[in-house]
């Protein structure tokens, strides 16, 4: 039995719809002034300086981070809405997303006051950008075995290793690393990890990209070499980063990102099949849509959770698991759908967005915890 799931039903209200239609709007001004064109997996591959300043204007990142520390205290529901309509019009987010969802609310938690004052306006402002310095070549699953190591000198560490798969780590300012700074325990893997600001343009560290199927370069590998980091780059305490880390990964898991990837596609071919008045073409994309608003639904709920401040694991570890494998879906069932050869350079919008999915989708099931992993952690959760 699963007695750790609880998923009560959250429920958005007016002023949320509110919000909601206040978003729609800019967005669609921002789609008719040519901001931006909407693409699948722009939470990873839309990369825009000028549209992050942008909703750095309006209060739109680091939204629930408090107001003296450049945020708007809002709820985490209010940014569920927010990023749910960001996803939805396909619109370039990446270049701020980890700073938002997880490395502004960390430093928040753990960051010395110093920390919070020099890098949280800047994030809100979208002018600061992480990216997430967890897996390492060997080191992916099975995290604790990484073996980047930062060791003690005057001032500061020296940070020896690499890691690999960090996204848009090319195109941010800093990484939030993972490493050892104390040797591995054989009886504690988790002991002696702690997490360090890397300043990506510091000498010593060197930056080579990774290639999608696509061709889009989205993530890279890191090398560092004698890294001077200094002493006041550490977040929290030495040697507690592995719970530090695993409270980050708690923010990433279950947002609409986990679903709406795809959703771009969804609505150019619903349109489509409107304006054509395919009734047969609808028909076939009805079980998709419900299929949707259920994991919307359960997504929704433990957003809900998390703004109660509740443990949300499995439950989380559920929504992934779920809502990944249904946007990694969502192009081969269009397919069926849609009459249209993919194609990552064609004019015709429907075609580009399934190349864009079919090439992307390889990665949802693996980034922020693997399938197997997550089965894992749900199967955990039924013995107790
Ligand atoms: C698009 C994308 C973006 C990413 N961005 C980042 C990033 O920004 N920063 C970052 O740090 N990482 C990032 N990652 C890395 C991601 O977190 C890892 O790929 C993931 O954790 C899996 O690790 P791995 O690739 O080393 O695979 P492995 O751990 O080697 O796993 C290989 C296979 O074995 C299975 N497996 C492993 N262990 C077990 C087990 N105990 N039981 C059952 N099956 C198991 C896995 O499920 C998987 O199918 C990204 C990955 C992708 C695809």
């Amino acid at each position: 039995m699963l007695a750790s799931l609880k998923l009560p039903k959250a429920t958005l209200s007016k002023e949320h719809n509110e919000f909601r239609l206040e978003v729609r709007s800019f967005l669609e001004e921002e789609i008719k002034k040519g901001s931006f064109h909407p693409s699948v997996d722009s939470w990873m591959g839309g990369y825009s300086i000028e549209f992050s300043r942008k909703l750095g204007e309006k209060g739109w990142i680091g939204m629930t981070l408090p107001k003296e520390y450049g945020g708007q205290e809002r709820t985490s529901i209010e940014r569920y809405v927010l990023i749910e309509e960001l996803l939805a019009y396909g619109a370039p987010v990446a270049a701020h997303w980890f700073a938002d969802r997880q490395t502004g609310p960390l430093l928040l938690k753990y960051g010395t006051e110093s920390q919070k004052n020099r890098f949280l306006p800047k994030i809100s402002k979208g002018e600061c950008f992480f990216s997430i310095g967890l897996s390492e070549p060997n080191a992916g699953s099975d995290l604790a075995s990484l073996k980047t190591r930062a060791t003690k000198v005057e001032g500061g560490w020296l940070l020896n290793g690499s890691k690999i798969w960090s996204s848009g780590a090319h195109l941010s300012h800093y990484m939030l690393t993972l490493c050892r700074t104390e040797e591995q325990k054989e009886n504690n893997k988790h002991a002696g990890l702690s997490q360090l600001i890397v300043d990506l343009s510091a000498e010593g560290v060197s930056i080579r990209p990774i290639k999608y199927l696509s061709g889009e370069n989205h993530f890279n590998e890191v090398f560092f070499e004698d890294a001077f980091i200094p002493e006041d780059h550490l977040v929290g305490e030495e040697g507690n980063g592995w719970v530090q880390s695993m409270q980050e990964l708690a923010f990433e898991r279950s947002g609409p990102e986990r679903i709406l990837s795809t959703y771009p596609l969804i609505e150019e071919v619903y349109q489509d099949l409107l304006t054509n008045n395919d009734f047969e073409g609808m028909k076939k994309l009805v079980p998709i849509i419900s299929e949707l608003i259920s994991l919307r639904q359960m997504s929704l709920s433990v957003a809900q959770l998390l703004e109660d401040g509740e443990d949300v694991n499995i439950a989380a570890a559920i929504v992934k698991d779920m809502g990944t494998r249904f946007e990694k879906n969502v192009a081969e069932e269009i397919r069926l759908i849609v009459n249209q050869k993919p194609s990552q350079f064609s004019s015709n919008q429907i075609a580009r967005l399934i190349s864009e999915s079919i090439l992307h989708s390889p990665g949802f099931t693996l980034r922020g915890g693997t399938t197997e992993i997550l089965r894992g952690i749900i199967a955990k959760g039924m013995n107790k």
